[in-house]
């Protein structure tokens, strides 16, 4: 039967597809297609794995000592049995053999299956025997992780584009998937990135929680804050995700499909007429010229960005080289060669064009790793040691970072921007660590470029000290992300309170046309890198207030671009002015 579930639309377009659920603890999992004539190896890999764990259970339970309590040989002998599990062995080779999942998906995919049957169980001891279960697959996985799959990441075999009577009819492979889970870290959703999946939906998240700002970044049809998606979806349901409307319809009926599938279409079009206006300059219709810079989180994304004809990059989030590494078995922090390859990267990968590179912002809702637990147990983790703040309480850790960037700006343009600034106190720490870095590449006789050096206004305390961060820096950001959340005291990565997140706020937008105005007087550069520079809604509404600086994800560019060749800025100056002086800004956004 279909029905649907409302959420928060963060990434546009429409989705059709299969639901993948998958835990968000297993979101490290790889997720690709293997070839056909490889199955039988990647059957093969499971089943090695399987009577390996077999094996080191089965010694384990020989060497226990005489004394060792009874519930142990017990529990043993459990694990034994679910190894054995017909329903696991079965639903593993299914999802492998015919859905051509490679081996850990197939094994997490029948794992959420049985887990949720588990989950219904009347009899509590059975139910508790998931957390066996969950211990049993988490084995097998790390037996499999010394054997690597023979198989390469792939396309699904034979897979195409499909027309809506093709899905219809196929029932079982080489259909599109959508990814639906509880939650997925921002970390953990950059490595969907190159993935198989169409479309994401999650129970929780904001519109500018950095879950969905990476969703967006990918382009794919996305909706967070769907609240129980997780619980109602099941495994393999079809499900349409209207990133437009927010919106997840579950089980689609026949009509109801054809009609979405005639929205992708239109979408599709839209996209070809924007693709027009590649080689089209950024340019008013009174002449201004507008610059238009791309988001993006690690150096490969360079490509993105130089095919949408970004002019530079406007925020590198640095802090994506930083998370989730003793996941992958790394040191827990980058070190400065790591990082300095990286920033080279991005520079070299933008063919001259400038980079700006933010200084690490971890904290909040971007953890440095998904089991470092220590972000939860502060109250308000936004409002707690983040980004700069968390440099400046590490000095070593930043001067790496600071050394890194140094040296990798002798190689092209680079301004060096810091995030979340509020004290007089942590500008001047700043200033002094960018100084001491110098001095100790000088002392080695390492070679070092020049930086412009930026200041994130993010927070409204800096918002409202313009002077002081002009007379420090060579430009501002506005990171609007982050100034609406501080300004009107909403957790930007919160579901429950994101009908409260209102870009047009009326504060909101002071402190915005604040700042661009004080730059403008002082001729120091300005630009805005939150979400609102990709945002067409607000796109006037910017030039009108004087912004001539954008930088957003590479997939909003031709958008912007269209708002601004149609526009004409001298004009929009009173109507941005009589915006500013409403009550209700966002009712004038719509005339
Ligand atoms: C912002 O806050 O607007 C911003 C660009 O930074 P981030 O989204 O990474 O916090
Ligand atoms: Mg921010």
């Amino acid at each position: 039967m279909t029905f649907s579930i409302h959420g928060l639309a963060v990434s546009r377009g429409i989705s059709i597809g299969r639901a993948v659920l998958v835990a968000s603890s297993r979101a490290d999992v790889a997720h690709y297609f293997v070839e056909v004539d490889k199955i039988d190896a990647e059957i093969t890999r499971v089943r090695v794995a399987r009577n390996a764990v077999t094996d080191e259970i089965t010694r384990l339970q020989k060497d226990l000592p005489k004394d060792a309590p009874h519930e142990l040989a017990a529990l043993l002998d459990v694990h034994l049995m679910l190894l054995q599990d017909e329903s696991l062995i079965s639903g593993v080779k299914h999802w492998i053999t015919d859905r051509y999942y490679n081996a850990e998906w197939a094994l997490t995919t029948q794992y959420e299956i049985i887990a949720r049957q588990f989950d219904e169980m009347e009899d509590e001891y059975l139910r508790e025997r998931k957390a066996d279960l969950e211990q049993v697959v988490e084995r097998i996985l790390r037996s499999m992780k010394g054997v690597g799959s023979p198989v390469q990441p792939l396309n699904r075999p034979g897979s195409g584009r499909k027309s809506q009577q093709d899905l219809l009819l196929d029932d079982t492979t080489d259909v599109p998937l959508v990814l639906v889970a509880h939650d997925i870290s921002p970390a953990d959703m950059l490595q969907f990135k190159q993935s198989v999946f169409t479309g994401f939906a999650t129970d929780v998240g904001g519109k500018t929680s950095h879950t969905a700002i990476v969703a967006r970044s990918m382009d794919i049809p996305a909706v967070v804050g769907a609240r129980s998606a997780s619980q109602l979806i099941k495994q393999d349901d079809w499900v349409i995700i209207d990133g437009d409307a927010g919106v997840l319809i579950v089980d689609p009926s026949p009509i109801i499909l054809a009609e979405y599938g005639f929205k992708q279409r239109q979408g599709e079009l839209e996209r070809e007429r924007l693709n027009r206006l590649k080689n089209t300059p950024s340019l008013t219709l009174d002449g201004q010229r507008v610059e238009l810079l791309a988001n993006i989180e690690l150096p490969e994304d360079t490509a993105g960005a130089v095919k949408a004809g970004a002019v530079g990059v406007g925020l590198f989030r640095s802090e994506f080289l930083f998370m989730n590494r003793e996941s992958k078995g790394l040191k827990r922090l980058p070190n400065e060669e790591e990082q300095y390859q990286a920033y080279r990267q991005a520079i070299e990968g933008m063919h001259g064009l400038p980079v700006t590179i933010r200084t690490v912002d971890i904290g909040s809702d971007k953890p440095l790793d998904r089991n470092d637990r220590g972000q939860e147990t502060h109250l308000n983790p936004a409002l707690g040691l983040r980004a700069i703040r968390w440099s400046l309480a590490d000095p070593p850790m930043f001067l790496t970072q600071l050394r890194a960037i140094l040296r990798a700006a002798a190689h092209g343009q680079v301004n060096l921007l810091v995030p979340m600034l509020a004290h007089a106190s942590e500008i001047r720490q700043t200033l002094s660590l960018i100084d001491q870095a110098r001095a100790m590449l000088d002392s080695q006789g390492t070679p070092y470029g020049p930086v412009r050096l930026g200041a994130m206004i993010e927070i409204p305390a800096a918002a409202l000290t313009l002077k002081l961060f002009l007379r420090y820096f060579d430009f501002l950001s506005i990171g609007t992300n982050d100034l609406i959340q501080y300004t009107l005291a909403i957790d930007r990565a919160d579901e429950a309170v994101a009908h409260l997140y209102d870009p047009c706020h009326p504060a909101v937008l002071r402190l915005i046309a604040d700042t661009i105005a004080e730059c403008n007087a002082q001729g120091k550069g300005v630009s805005v890198c939150g979400e609102m520079a990709g945002d067409v809604a607000m796109t006037r509404l910017l030039l009108g207030l004087g912004l001539r600086s954008f930088s957003m994800h590479p997939s909003r560019i031709l958008a912007v671009k269209q708002q601004v060749v149609r526009a004409d800025a001298g004009k929009l100056q009173s109507w941005a002015a009589q915006v500013l002086a409403s009550e209700e800004p966002a009712a004038l956004l719509l005339d």
